[in-house]
This record gives C-alpha cells, structure tokens and sequence, in this order.
C-alpha cells in the first residue's frame, strides 16, 4: 500500500471515529424528553461540522463563498472578521482523537484544548479546519503563545499580543494597536472587493448590531435559566452555546430567540425539566467544549442540574456588549477594543479580581447550590486561581469541587463517583434548608 492510500485511510478512520463520538452524544440529548424542537436548529449545526463534515451549510451558506478565518479564542472580535466580508470559525477544539494526535508535536501535559487545536491541523480531514488558510490566536496563555509556532507549520498564523494587565494605559494603547493591525491584516487577506475601500464605518456598524442582536438573546437565555424551575437542562444549554462558533451570527440569533420564546412557554406552564430540589450547580474553571460533554452530563446524570458556567465558550462567551460606540470608525475600534479587554475574567489576566466578583455574584444570580470547578489537565493558570475562588464561596457557604480531566472517556466512572458523592451531598445539605426554614418560629 503506497503513502497516500495509508494516509487516506487514516484521514477515514480519524473523521469516523470522531462522526461516532458525535453521533452519540447528539443521540443521547435528542433523546431528552419534552426538548424545545428549537434545539435541533443547534444539534443540527454540530452535526453539520462534527459528522457530516459540511460546516459551509451553517457558516458560509451564500453561493459566493466567504474567506474563512479561524480562531483560537474569544479575545479576537469577530465583528472586525464579519465587516471584512469574511467568515470566522471560532477552533478552540474539544476533541479527545484530535488531542491524542496533537502530542506529536504538543508535550503530553499541556491543556488538551491546545493538542486537539493542533491534532485537527496536523491530521487533515476536518473542513472547519482545513477550510481556514489563516488562523489568529492571541497570546493569552503559554499554551496558545507556543500553539501559534506550531500551527505556522501548517497554516498561515497572525499572532495578537494580549496585554496580560487590563487596568493600565499602556495595555490599552497596545492593544488598540493590535487590533488596528489586525484590520489592516483582515481587510487585505479577506476584503471580497471591498479592501480597496477599507472597513467602513458603515460595515462594522453592522457588525457590531449583529452581534449585539445575539448578545441579547444569549442574556435573555440566562435570565430564563435563573429561574426557580428549571426549563432546559445544562447540557442542552452549553451546545447552544458552543454551536456560536460554527453558524452564522444572525442565523444562531434567530434561533436562539425561537427556543427562547418556547422556554418561556414552558416556565408559564410551570413545565419543569427537574424539581425544586434538584442541585443547582455551577461550573467554573476551564472551557468546556463540544463535544466533549463529559462534564456537564456526568452532572446532570447524577441528579444535579447545571444553572450556568463562566466558559468562554458558553455563558461568558457572548455575555459583554460593545458599550454604544459612536458611528464613527475610531469610536467603533474603541468600543470593541475596549470589550474584548476590559471584561474579560479569563485568568491570563494579573490581577484578575473581576473573576471573583463575577463568580460570585453569578452564583448568586442563579441560586446555584454548588460549583464544580473544572481543571483541564495542563491548565495551569484556572488551577492557580482554585484557592481565592474557593475563599470567596466559602464564605458565601457554597461548596467546592475541583475536577481535573481532560478529553478521554476513561476516568468517567471515576468522575461518576465523586460527582455523585457532591450532589448527594448538596441534596442534604438543601433538605436541611429547606426543614431549617419550615421550623423557623412565626413572628
Ligand atoms: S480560557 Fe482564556 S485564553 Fe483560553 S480560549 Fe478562553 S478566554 Fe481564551
Ligand atoms: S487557558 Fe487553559 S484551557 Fe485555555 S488554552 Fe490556556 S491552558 Fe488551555
């Protein structure tokens, strides 16, 4: 057999093994009673990237196709990719097949965020991927800084400096630069005739309303999840979350404001996805990505529901609008740079106190009764967080649990158990609650 068909048939095995992987874990929420049929608008979108390996259907529909530019973070705005008449694809990966192959040239113990980033460049096959000749990637942490040498093997790379303290002049100087740059840089590769003329303010006015647009049915999403009786679970949750970075901005926001007008229905018919009593549980810590979904099901197999999350791929993702810039196209550049800095609570930042404040009062927000905090494997900078996050929900009486895996199916049953042991745990601890306050005297 000669080196092509070897390679062909690797490509084959690679795409089907993740189809399966895919095929499952969209069986298994498809199979969720009583869903919302809005969902299926994003089942539908994962489906299209993860198994049917056609990610234009949801991306690029039009018939004159749109560069397309990937992204390995939430820090890049999009709105500069969108105004350029290009595409953006956002591929922070979660794949456990992708990230076996990524240690060929990632080390073992970094995040398998970054090694499945990497092993879906090194093993072609998946068009998301292959699709995207340019790739952008802020240098955030060490591991996207030193991912971006490797992938300059393989595809055209624009690194970003990120400022790594928000607060101070320079870093918004610098980082206003950055962006400027990366316009410039966007507009010659991307332009679709409309380079000559430059991002007019008028494009990314646009823009940024598109996104705004999506931004407010995310929130509406939240509010309906903070309600007392649950109408969608967690799990289903975070796919319509993460199904943002494969389908076009207006497509996923009218979707979203569909499913959010059916969940509405459900909470005026008081039709509960779980009872009162279930946990309610948050998930901080590392990024949770499709279809990675170990996390999120083990917790809500296990009798918990997941409220909300800080993921940068789910409710943090979309959570800060780009305060009213003014129309001109310097006031616009402000006012985006200015939102993907500013807010931003991922933990590349020092000092990074708005984190806690936004852990805490989100917790708070959503009544959530526990957090499970999320370590990936080789994420140093969420682990190094774990205690001052522990110390403010400690004092606010919520308990702590700190989960560290990464991307292979193998510690599930390890994970069941003390999952399992958190949520009954959170079960008794809220029975007592709840008897506590039936036996409080009447004054
Ligand atoms: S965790 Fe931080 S660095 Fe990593 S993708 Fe999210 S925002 Fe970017
Ligand atoms: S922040 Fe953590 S999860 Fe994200 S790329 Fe860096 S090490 Fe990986």
């Amino acid at each position: 057999m000669n080196q092509t068909n070897i390679a062909d048939k690797q490509k084959n095995r690679f795409l089907k093994s993740i189809a399966r992987r895919t095929t499952i874990e969209l069986e298994k929420l498809r199979q969720i009673p009583e869903s919302p049929p809005a969902l299926n608008y994003f089942y539908d979108a994962m489906e299209s990237v993860f198994v049917r390996n056609e990610p234009e259907r949801f991306l690029n529909p039009d018939s004159t196709k749109k560069k397309m530019i990937g992204v390995y973070c939430m820090m890049v705005p999009e709105e500069l990719i969108d105004a350029a008449g290009a595409v953006s694809v956002r591929l922070c990966a979660g794949c456990f097949e992708s990230s076996q192959i990524g240690e060929d040239r990632i080390p073992k113990d970094v995040c398998p965020l970054v090694k499945s980033a990497m092993g879906f460049t090194i093993q072609k096959g998946l068009a998301a991927v292959d699709l995207c000749d340019v790739v952008i990637i802020p240098t955030t942490c060490d591991a996207k800084r030193k991912l971006g040498e490797e992938l300059s093997a393989f595809k055209n790379v624009w690194m970003i400096e990120v400022p790594h303290i928000k607060d101070a002049e320079f870093s918004r100087r610098i980082w206003i630069d950055q962006l400027y740059g990366l316009k410039s840089k966007i507009e010659k590769y991307a332009g679709n005739g409309r380079a000559k003329t430059k991002t007019s303010s008028r494009y990314l006015g646009a823009a940024i309303k598109k996104t705004a647009v999506a931004q407010w049915e995310l929130r509406q999403l939240l509010s309906i999840r903070q309600s007392k009786s649950p109408v969608i679970w967690g799990r289903q949750a975070v796919v319509v979350e993460n199904a943002y970075a494969y389908t076009r901005t207006e497509d996923w926001a009218e979707n979203l404001a569909q499913l959010n007008i059916q969940l509405a229905e459900k909470v005026k018919n008081n039709n509960a996805v779980c009872s009162e009593n279930c946990p309610r549980i948050f998930i901080a810590g590392s990024p949770v990505i499709f279809p990675n979904t170990k996390i999120q099901s083990l917790v809500e197999e296990m009798g918990g529901i997941l409220v909300a999350d800080e993921s940068c791929a789910g409710d943090r993702y979309l959570y800060d609008p780009i305060g009213n810039p003014e129309n001109s196209l310097a006031g616009q550049m402000t006012g985006i740079a200015s939102r993907y800095l500013a807010p931003c609570i991922c933990p590349a930042f020092t000092p990074n106190d708005d984190r806690l404040f936004m852990i805490k009062r989100m917790v708070a927000d959503f009544a959530a009764d526990g957090v499970l905090y999320h370590v990936l494997k080789g994420c140093v900078i969420y682990d190094f967080e774990l205690h001052r996050v522990e110390k403010i929900l400690n004092r606010a009486k919520i308990p702590v649990l700190r989960i560290e895996t990464d991307y292979n199916p193998e510690d599930v049953e390890q994970l069941r158990t003390r999952i399992e042991a958190f949520i009954e745990m959170l079960k008794s601890q809220k029975k007592k609650k709840r008897s506590d306050s039936l036996c409080q005297p009447i004054s």
